[in-house]
């Protein structure tokens, strides 16, 4: 089985989805690894590195993609502005791929016609079900753990001020305040990121549960007056609230919005457009100076004037829409990604075949175009 790993090609994507350590694990596995040339660089890996895992080098990205059985990339497939091809055109029928695909975004949808006319089987590492079997291959995860900690450093970089209490020669200047809204796995770190640095963090969550493991990461609750049967369904998950429930919570924060220097963003409901929590009225009411940090703009996110992609500041307040967080942290995302990636692939794998098996839970689900057939639900649900 040969295994692909290119050099990421999306503008400032410093991650690539194997490091020496992950390659040695699969030549071990009897697999043949071939790494473009320079694939590691961003995440600081070098060339030697691999090939001293028993890695082949190819400079030739064409020849890589034609290659392989199977391609393991960080970000769904892009077009390749030097080649002046589209990374799928480089494939072949037969192949797999592995990785972000988002295809139920609008913009992907093009793309993933593109696969299922190839013929490729592509799987989604975006639709891994939070299962505790897959938990190690939870990429979802890992990325969000890295957007909630790099989240709160980049607010603590725009602050006009000290996110800690610090004493001086003049009298004491108190901390920063935060409110993280939603405390999932990327709002749960955020939250214990603020608190290490110093700052006072409230935080609120629609989920009980999830606003107990923000208290216990030194974090005052911000209660959202939603009754739980309102707000958790099936499994554990958030459910969408009714427009008027929103409406509630909105009212709630906005009483109190004031006293916060920075928000962290980050509630999401599995599969959906975020919810709209803080509004542009609200954001006229903060504190000239104070920070929001959008980390849910992936899904449309969460305040109705972040620009994604884009730091702004509007009424004062400096709103950051910054897509891709965890490539601004690359080497240890590229250390978590690759292990959940090289556990993903462990599961496919048996004895050097791919096994696609559809009553499988993780691959029923992660798997986008079976050859010619487009099967990913949530895909299919948006393009009709
Ligand atoms: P998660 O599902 O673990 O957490 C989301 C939380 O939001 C849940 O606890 C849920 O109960 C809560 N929630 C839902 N509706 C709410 C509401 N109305 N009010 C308060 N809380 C509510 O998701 P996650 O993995 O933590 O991801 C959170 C966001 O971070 C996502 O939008 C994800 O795409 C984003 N993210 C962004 C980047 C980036 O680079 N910008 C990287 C990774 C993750």
């Amino acid at each position: 089985l040969k295994i692909a790993i290119p050099t990421e090609i999306m503008e400032g994507e410093d991650r690539v989805s194997a490091t020496p350590e992950t390659v040695s694990s699969m030549i071990e596995e009897g697999a043949e690894v071939l790494v473009q040339a320079g694939a590691g660089e961003g995440s600081f890996f070098s060339d030697q590195k691999y090939q001293a895992a028993g890695a082949e080098i190819l400079t030739d990205v064409e020849k890589l993609f034609a290659a392989a059985d199977l391609i393991l990339k960080v970000k769904e497939p892009q077009f390749n502005q030097e080649l002046d091809k589209h990374e799928v055109d480089l494939m072949h029928a037969g192949q797999y791929l592995i990785t972000f695909i988002h295809p139920a975004s609008p913009g992907n949808h093009q793309m993933v016609k593109k696969l299922a006319e190839k013929g490729i089987i592509s799987l989604t590492l975006d639709s891994i079900p939070r299962i505790s079997k897959a938990q190690a291959m939870d990429t979802l995860s890992s990325m969000s753990t890295v957007a909630g900690y790099k989240g709160v450093l980049m607010a603590a970089d725009i602050l006009p001020k000290f996110m800690p209490m610090i004493t001086t020669g003049v009298g004491m200047i108190k901390p920063a305040n935060a409110l993280v809204l939603g405390t999932g796995v990327a709002g749960l770190q955020a939250a214990a990121t603020a608190k290490r640095l110093g700052a006072v963090v409230h935080a609120a969550d629609i989920r009980p549960e999830a606003s107990e493991q923000a208290q216990s990461v030194g974090s005052k609750p911000l209660d959202l007056e939603i009754p739980e049967a309102e707000a958790v369904g099936e499994g554990g998950y958030a459910k969408e609230l009714s427009e008027k429930l929103l409406e509630k919570e909105r009212g709630i924060i906005a009483e109190q919005i004031e006293k916060f220097d920075f928000l962290i963003l980050s509630a999401l409901i599995p599969g959906k457009v975020a919810p709209i929590l803080i509004t542009e009225a609200m954001v006229k009411k903060m504190e000239p100076g104070s920070v929001i940090v959008d980390i849910a703009i992936d899904q449309g996110g969460n305040c109705e004037i972040t620009e994604p992609g884009k730091i702004v500041k509007k009424h004062g307040v400096t709103i950051i829409g910054t897509k891709n967080i965890p490539g601004m942290l690359p080497k240890s995302s590229t250390w978590m990604f690759s292990k959940n990636i090289y556990k993903f692939i462990s599961h496919v794998i048996e004895a050097g075949k791919i096994e696609i098996e559809s009553d499988d839970e993780i691959l029923s689900s992660t798997l986008v175009t079976d050859g010619e057939k487009i099967v990913h639900q949530g895909a299919l649900e948006a393009m009709n």
